[in-house]
């Protein structure tokens, strides 16, 4: 593209900063790669309009399940993650304390508000711990996204050294100045004194305490106050305490979350490897380096996913995509062929995104079979349990396992009171554990290393409409999954294994309910403080796993926030709704679980038809060399960082080549 902006080339003076803008020419600023500039200076005519803005459609034709991250997903496409108010607003991204690694590529972002788009002169300095700094490279994109607003865009700059950067943004108009400052955080690489070749970081989606403390009293027992065994994850080396909050609010997802994770920079509700910037596009927010383009770029590792969430989903999504709505499905998948992004290993489920339209629960609007696409690229491609075991006999360098259209069944309906209605024809699902093993062994071939995410995804799941023993029963499926990850490391000696939640969630144990107590209301059979005793769960099988999740006296969950939804207290065989939106897209009670049950009144927004996400601290646990940092109170940045230093990871400059190997 011919470069069609106006530049101012006088030397403007410094402003007193120590981003100075002298010695700006226009040769400097049309120097792409030659060294960058310290600070650049844009005017506001001859912007490209941004794409057309995306509308989310909604409709209930009598009652429907509702989905439960929607009500983020309508606010974030229907206005900006920061409306200003009013006057003229500067905002700049990535925001004031974001932490970098020298080398990570990000975008820059400029935003201002409340301007006269023909006579704005956006003013950018940068300024390094020994004064000015050389960040901005090539020909930044400029953009008028809403009417009185003009952006400026640097596409994948990169930060060279460690220490405080400043950057410092002077917006003029003929509507009145404004101005922005951020301080970046560029760390140094802390080694530990011997480095790990691999990570295998495991994500219980809305793992909060409750979810672990329940997990502990089926699949270990209790007596006496004592319990009679720990879970894998209570066996770690180091634990610590993450704060979840994004950027944009308190309250968080998994998409802003586990972006946190694999950028070490926050983001906003349903945003993944991108800050939430204002365009309306949501393929062209200002983006920061994933997991996997980091340590692809820097060390050729391998990369594998595994989860019982579908592939696309938020979590897994994260390790590769730039998505600003985690709803793109389609988008992140296709991301994923790209081969700076390509994970090596990817098991779940989610195959109604890598089927072509003509196929029977395709989500594609298109004809692309993205199992071909992927075989193309030298996977090889499974779809059961058994598939599943005769490709990894073949030792393959890559692996794609799509075992269900959307998510994979939960626990109870795969393994332990099988459905045939529920499964449908997807009878041979793997479990979490032999998903593990599996990325496992095709990764550890990787002589440069591998990460690995391994997700409990239905811990979450089925919080969301308050299933509580759906929720528990994959919880011990992460831990046993936990558990083969530790012990291959544990063999391998050369690996850290990081157990961690995204978010929290409503889940509480309260005490016991009594199902033998014809007591009416079921309240009444709800056992608090010394009546509450114990709960009745049996593993004659030992394999962890309660035999029957409707024992008599069985865990009292309560939850923190919810819709109007009845409740008997007692597990359901088959899994149902807590409640359904109505025609006018009001939750109400869900008539068909628990019927005659008595009714709750919900504390949440009308439009709320399961229950959400709760800002409390989650755990972390981490074991293997350099795991010791992973303790006191960690910004859920911090753990990227974390990572990053077990792996002793440099970081190279974008236009320079990888690191050699030892
Ligand atoms: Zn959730």
């Amino acid at each position: 593209m011919a470069p069609q902006n106006r530049h101012d080339t006088s030397n403007e003076p410094a402003d007193g900063d120590g981003g100075t803008l002298a010695g700006l020419s226009r040769r400097g600023f049309f120097g792409a790669g030659a060294g960058g500039l310290a600070g650049a200076v844009v005017l506001g005519a001859g912007v490209q309009p941004a794409a057309g803005r995306t509308t989310v459609a909604r409709s209930a034709q009598g009652l429907v399940a509702g989905d439960p991250h929607a009500p983020s997903t309508l606010r974030a496409t229907a206005g900006h993650a920061r409306r200003p108010r009013g006057g003229l607003q500067v905002r700049i991204l990535p925001i004031d304390r974001a932490t970098f690694r020298p080398g990570a590529r990000f975008d820059l972002r400029v935003e201002a508000s409340g301007v006269d788009t023909e006579s704005t002169r956006i003013r950018i300095a940068v300024a390094g711990p020994d004064g000015p700094v050389p960040l901005l490279v090539g020909t930044p994109e400029r953009t008028s996204s809403e009417p009185g607003s003009i952006e400026v865009t640097y596409r994948g700059l990169a930060y060279h050294e460690a220490g405080s950067h400043r950057v410092r943004v002077i917006v003029s108009s003929r509507t009145g100045r404004g101005e922005a400052v951020v301080v970046h955080e560029v760390l140094q690489t802390v080694a530990p004194p011997r480095p790990v070749k691999n990570v295998i970081f495991c994500l219980g989606d809305g793992m909060g305490a409750p979810a672990v403390t329940a997990a502990r009293i089926l699949s270990k027992g209790i007596t006496e106050g004592k319990y009679d065994g720990l879970l894998e994850m209570d066996q770690m080396d180091f634990r610590g305490i993450v704060t979840t909050s994004g950027d944009d609010s308190i309250a968080t997802d998994s998409a802003n979350s586990m972006s946190a994770y694999m950028t070490g920079h926050k983001s906003s509700v349903n945003a993944l490897g991108v800050y939430a910037g204002n365009d309306p596009d949501p393929n062209a927010q200002p983006r920061v380096e994933t997991m996997a383009e980091i340590l692809k770029r820097s060390r050729g590792m391998g990369v594998g996913v595994v989860t019982t969430a579908e592939v696309q989903d938020a979590t897994p999504a994260g390790v590769w995509s730039h998505v600003r709505l985690r709803s793109q499905y389609v988008e992140i998948m296709d991301q994923a062929l790209n081969p700076g992004q390509m994970p090596d290993v990817i098991l779940g489920g989610g195959r109604a995104t890598l089927l072509p339209q003509s196929e029977p629960g395709s989500r594609r609007q298109d004809d692309r079979n993205l199992i071909e696409e992927f075989e193309d690229e030298g996977f090889t491609y499974a779809a059961t349990r058994a598939q599943l075991a005769q490709a990894v006999a073949t030792e393959p360098d890559k692996l794609l396992g799509s075992f269900t259209l959307g998510n994979m069944n939960v626990y109870i309906d795969r393994e332990v009171t099988p459905d045939p209605e529920v499964l449908g024809e997807f009878t041979d699902q793997p479990t979490l554990m032999e998903m593990t093993r599996a990325a496992l062994d095709v990764l550890s071939r990787r002589e440069e290393g591998f990460f690995l995410l391994v997700e409990g995804a239905s811990i979450d799941k089925m919080q969301h409409p308050m299933d509580g023993p759906r929720a528990v029963y994959d919880t011990i499926e992460f831990d046993q999954a936990i558990g083969v990850a530790k012990r291959w490391a544990q063999e391998d000696g050369d690996t850290l294994v990081v157990v961690t939640a995204d978010h929290n969630h409503s889940m509480s144990i309260i005490g016991t309910h009594d199902a033998r107590d014809e007591a009416s209301p079921d309240r009444q059979a709800n056992r608090v403080y010394g009546d509450a005793g114990w709960p009745t769960y049996v593993d004659t099988t030992g394999d962890g796993f309660p035999d029957d999740p409707d024992p008599d006296i069985q865990l009292f969950f309560g939850w923190a926030s919810h819709p109007d939804h009845s409740d008997d207290f007692e597990h359901n065989d088959r899994f149902a709704q807590p409640a359904l939106l109505d025609p006018d897209g009001v939750a109400v009670d869900n008539p068909d679980r628990d019927p005659g049950a008595l009714v709750q009144t919900g504390n949440l927004p009308y439009d709320q038809t399961n229950c959400v996400h709760t800002v409390q601290d989650v755990y972390v646990m981490a074991s293997g060399a350099g795991s010791d940092r992973f303790n006191g109170v960690l910004d859920n940045t911090d753990v990227f960082h974390r990572m990053i230093d077990a792996l002793a990871l440099v970081v190279p400059q974008p236009d320079r080549p990888r690191e050699t190997g030892e």
